[in-house]
């Protein structure tokens, strides 16, 4: 099916730069959120940051105005009907995911892939709650989006080749590097980058090291653009606790259990850089 007119589910981070980075390639994207306000505010955040990159050359007003334009908003699953792709890049929540893939899959029309950027929920699970399980799949953006390269596209067990080809292809026009992996807990991603956080923090809870000597060994050492707490801070100490569940679970084996140091901080509400206080302190 030719790809024309995409819908993309959530307009939090990920959705937004999904969003963004298919209306830069050219494609028509519907933004899909259950409230205009979050669409809207998103959608000036882009404005923001194509205005950054017109401001230092990289970009033209034209490409700007042309990308703005390509952006459409809608508070309704019922505007997935004329489009030919979906993903869905909404809160990490298998209840919420189940029930949007339930409604696209009566919605949209017989062929058109529904795709997930889930961090870590099986792809398997979530095709199963349709009738069109071979054309469902994970197509995991980085975040942010418009910088970093890499797409994993996750096949779940019923997904097509056809399916997994589309999706190649549409990530290639999109300007990113697609790796193929078969669904299991964590992906590649965060199968190997979570345990080395959550060992990271077991190095703060047994008093291996202070936090900043732990990041600058694995900088100064590693080579690592990023020390492995600063990036925990980052990526929010509630989502990964969360894949360290799911990692847990999903394999059954103790070596993937979270650090009860990160339990005990996402307890105390201390999540990172979104509430100001991690393993670093934020402005
Ligand atoms: P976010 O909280 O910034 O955004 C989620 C958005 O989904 C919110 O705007 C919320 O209003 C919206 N939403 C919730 N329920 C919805 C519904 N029923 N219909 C439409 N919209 C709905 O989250 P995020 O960080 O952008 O993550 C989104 C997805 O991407 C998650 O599955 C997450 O695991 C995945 N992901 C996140 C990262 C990351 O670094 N944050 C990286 C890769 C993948």
């Amino acid at each position: 099916m030719a790809m024309n007119k995409i819908m993309v589910i959530g307009a939090g981070q990920m959705g937004g730069g999904i969003a963004q980075v298919a209306a830069e390639s050219g494609l028509q994207v519907v933004l899909n959120d259950i409230s205009q306000d979050f669409i809207d505010k998103r959608l000036a955040f882009i404005d923001k940051l194509l205005s950054k990159n017109v401001a230092k050359g990289r970009i033209s007003e034209e490409h700007k105005a042309d990308t703005l334009a390509r952006l459409i908003s809608s508070t309704d699953l019922a505007d997935a009907a004329d489009v030919d792709f979906v993903v869905e890049a909404a809160s990490e929540n298998m209840a919420i995911k189940e029930k949007i893939f339930r409604t696209l899959d009566e919605v949209a029309r017989p062929g058109v892939i529904l795709a997930s950027n889930t961090s870590s929920l099986p792809i398997t699970e979530i095709a199963a709650v349709t009738n069109r399980p071979e054309m469902v799949i994970g197509m995991h953006f980085m975040n942010p989006v418009p910088v970093m390269k890499l797409v994993e596209i996750i096949r779940g067990i019923a997904t097509s080749d056809a399916c997994y080809q589309a999706v190649e292809e549409l990530t290639v026009r999109m300007g990113k590097a697609p790796v193929e992996v078969n669904d299991y807990p964590g992906f590649i991603s965060n199968r190997i980058l979570m345990p080395m956080i959550n060992e990271a923090i077991y190095c703060v809870f047994e008093g291996v090291a202070e936090p900043e000597a732990i990041d600058q060994v694995m900088k100064l050492g590693m080579n690592h653009p990023m020390g492995p707490l600063t990036l925990a801070d980052f990526i929010g100490l509630d989502t990964c606790l969360a894949i360290m569940e799911v990692l847990h679970e999903g394999f059954a084996d103790s070596k993937y259990r979270p650090c009860p140091l990160l339990r005990k901080m996402v307890k105390a509400g201390w999540l990172g850089k979104k509430s100001g206080k991690g393993f670093f302190k934020y402005a």
